[in-house]
């Protein structure tokens, strides 16, 4: 209270604005300062023209929606701080910078006016001491986050990257704050204001300079350090668009467009092909506008690098690395194509020059972006909501429209194109899973209530065809009334789609959202999170809007609902052990993609014995690692110290698991391979099945053990 008392409305509580520092001293920081500023601007100017060479495509936000991000994800940091240490760090410096750049504007709002009316004044008084205290609170939260920033840098693997210019970017910020605390030291020594005390760091260091200096000593201290505080804080303004530090203003843009919804995609029009003569990314001016400004809010942390299964198993995709090779093609090659003719949108008309170094090979390579399996981890985990897998796919797309793709996964397209699926095999074949079973189709059943997707895995893999067999067993336990699309179904094209063949994949969602809207299809369910990804974001676009629910999700309102007759004991089919530890796979398409990750583990929680436990893996739910099929992976052919599912694997038998269960026909695929190959007897069994283990015997399934 007395504090209030004795600084409230004090005028006598303030300090001189540019105190000892000489009027051509002054006049010369105002002119080093617009030069700053231009060179700022000049630097945002070119910056914004590189990006505004791209297509358009930039999808604003609602207000509502980009103050919220702006809220949460810039001044909470709320993504950055998902990583304990980094993010803090990057908390730190990010408030201790900003506060202190406000409470730079402040002290020109309270100098500028009062030049031309004396009477302006605002600084003084209690919220003087308050805004001390505050800006001294800041820079020690700068210093700390560049001393602890340094620490990370100096202690993290080299191929992260030990780049000068951010050593000198660090350097510069700790200066920053260090040099305007001594500025304020030197100030209270000489002028001896009121409650020195309210600039607390300032005051603890004035004690340690000591009184025994004499006012003129003290002033020629406090004017040269002023300059060289002054004249480090320019340079920092002047350099901010040509160092990492623009990530913060490129960044702040990316919020104000709509981030990558995760498993969704742009669709590409015959008209646009048609207007353009192009498919997908070429060159570096067929990324939307977006995607450029995307480029300069990478702030190299490489949190995406870390999370991406491909380089883990020794391929050579980085995420950070397409968007930094991406980058630097555009600092190099974008001003000479921003000088250039453009289109009537503004988009850049012309080409690069072929003498000049390229997009594909030169920049990002073919093998590079057939690594990536579209499993969404670099998008999710990245603090700046950048989408390195969505320019993948645009270059991917490319790629195929060159025909450059070959060997099996080209195989899987043709037979997507000419048998409706990738196993080329003939649709009639498409029941053989359900023999003995009684499946009605819809046209069997007109009155049905949900429709169960097949899927191709399940209607064409002899081990994926169980799983379709337990599901339907369990459907026909609980007395679901559904059917199936039977023969007329189709491949959803997830992969197709994915691996950049758009045109294969519009045809089939076209024929298939025909197929289902004939038969007044509302609600499905599927085992597949491909084909639940490809029903409930890909066929709308192609009018398909239908409620779709994974099969994990029906079992467990099913057994919510105590519809599920579970009087078995959990012991599997004879000969086979009973599950007594178990670790579930999370498919990232389930997982991450569409965050399904409490329903599996209820369908788990229901379907092991008494006794048995569930052991979680570390990566696990929205953090889930891949298991590699994903994106057309599982069409490639792959070497087997490069593939992601024996990492997989390695993370599920090292919980001393002896079931694998799994949530996806592609998981099962992968997974199974690669237990096999770590020589495990561990079993990899679909939720399905071993909630189906605990179904009374079905006789069916005893006549047909192994279809
Ligand atoms: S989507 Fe997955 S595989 Fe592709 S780049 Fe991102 S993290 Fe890597
Ligand atoms: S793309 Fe995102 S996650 Fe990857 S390095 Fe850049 S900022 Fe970090």
């Amino acid at each position: 209270m007395d504090f209030i008392r004795e600084t409230l409305g004090n005028t006598k509580l303030t300090r001189e604005t540019f105190g000892n520092i000489p009027k051509p001293s002054q006049v010369l920081f105002y002119a080093l300062a617009v030069l700053a500023c231009s060179i700022l601007a000049y630097g945002l100017f070119c910056r914004a023209r590189l990006w505004w060479l791209g297509q358009p495509g930039w999808r604003w936000r609602s207000l509502g929606r980009a103050a919220t991000g702006f809220f949460r994800e810039v001044l909470g940091q709320r993504r950055v701080v998902r990583r304990l240490f980094a993010g803090w760090s990057h908390f730190f410096l990010f408030w201790g910078f900003a506060i202190l750049f406000i409470g730079t504007l402040l002290l020109m709002a309270d100098h500028w006016p009062a030049e031309i009316w004396p009477a302006w004044h605002f600084q003084y008084g209690l919220y003087y001491a308050v805004y001390k205290m505050t800006l001294d609170t800041a820079g020690i939260a700068l210093i700390a986050g560049c001393l602890l920033l340094a620490y990370r840098r100096w202690t993290r693997p080299s191929s992260l990257g030990h780049n000068w210019r951010d050593w000198a970017i660090l350097a510069a910020l700790g200066t920053m704050g260090l040099s305007g605390y001594v500025v304020e030291a030197l100030r209270l020594l000489w002028s001896r204001p009121l409650l020195p005390g309210v600039s607390y760091v300032g005051y603890a260091l004035a004690q340690l300079i000591g009184h025994g200096h004499s006012d003129a000593a003290l002033r020629t201290a406090h004017l040269c350090v002023w300059w060289g505080h002054a004249l480090l804080g320019l340079t920092i303004v002047a350099v901010f668009p040509y160092a990492r530090l623009f990530h913060a203003i490129a960044g702040m843009l990316n919020i104000t467009g709509e981030p990558a919804q995760l498993g969704a995609m742009r669709p590409v029009s015959l008209e646009e092909v048609e207007q353009t003569g192009k498919v997908g990314v070429g060159n570096i001016s067929d990324f939307t506008r977006g995607a450029l400004l995307q480029l300069d809010g990478c702030m190299e942390c490489g949190r995406c690098q870390e999370a991406c299964p491909a380089y883990a198993s020794g391929k050579p995709l980085t995420p950070r690395g397409v968007v930094q090779d991406v980058k630097r093609l555009l600092g190099t090659i974008g001003p000479a194509l921003a000088r250039q003719p453009r289109s009537a949108d503004g988009a850049a008309a012309a080409e690069p020059s072929p003498a000049g170094p390229q997009l594909h090979e030169d920049t990002v390579t073919a093998e590079t972006l057939w690594a990536c399996t579209t499993c969404s981890a670099c998008v999710e985990v990245c603090p700046v909501r950048i989408d390195p897998a969505g320019m993948i796919i645009d270059m991917r797309r490319y790629l195929v429209a060159e025909g450059q793709l070959s060997g099996p996964p080209a195989t899987s397209l043709r037979r997507m194109e000419n048998s409706n699926n990738p196993w080329g095999l003939p649709s009639e074949q498409r029941m053989e899973w359900a023999d003995g079973l009684d499946v009605p189709t819809v046209k069997q059943r007109p009155d049905f209530e949900i429709l169960y997707w097949v899927g191709c895995a399940a209607a064409y893999d002899r081990r994926v065809r169980r799983v379709a067999r337990a599901f339907v067993r369990l459907m026909q336990a609980a007395g679901v009334r559904f059917a199936v699309l039977g023969t007329e179904e189709r491949c959803t094209g997830d992969s197709a789609r994915r691996m950049g063949e758009e045109f294969i994949f519009q045809s089939l969602a076209t024929a298939n959202v025909e197929t289902l809207n004939r038969y007044k299809v509302r609600k499905i369910v599927t085992h597949c999170p491909h084909c639940f990804n490809a029903l409930t974001k890909d066929f709308p676009q192609f009018g398909g809007h239908y409620e779709v629910v994974h099969h994990s999700q029906l079992l467990a309102e099913l057994l919510r609902q105590g519809r599920l007759p579970l009087d078995g004991d959990g012991a599997s089919r004879p000969g086979q052990p009973r599950a007594k530890r178990i670790t579930l796979h999370d498919p990232c398409y389930l997982a991450r993609v569409n965050e399904i990750t409490a329903p599996p583990r209820e369908v788990l929680s229901q379907a092991v014995s008494d006794g048995a436990t569930l052991v979680e893996m570390a990566r696990r739910g929205r953090t889930t690692f891949c298991c590699g099929a994903g994106g057309g992976r599982m069409w490639f052919e792959e070497a087997p110290s490069q593939r992601i599912g024996n990492l997989r694997a390695q993370e599920a038998l090292a919980t001393g698991a002896d079931t694998v269960a799994v949530a996806c026909p592609f998981c099962m695929v992968m997974m199974t391979d690669s237990v096999a190959q770590a020589n495990s007897e561990a079993r990899v069994l679909d939720i399905a099945e071993l909630l189906a283990e605990r179904l009374p015997d079905s006789p069916a399934e005893k006549q047909n053990p192994q279809t």
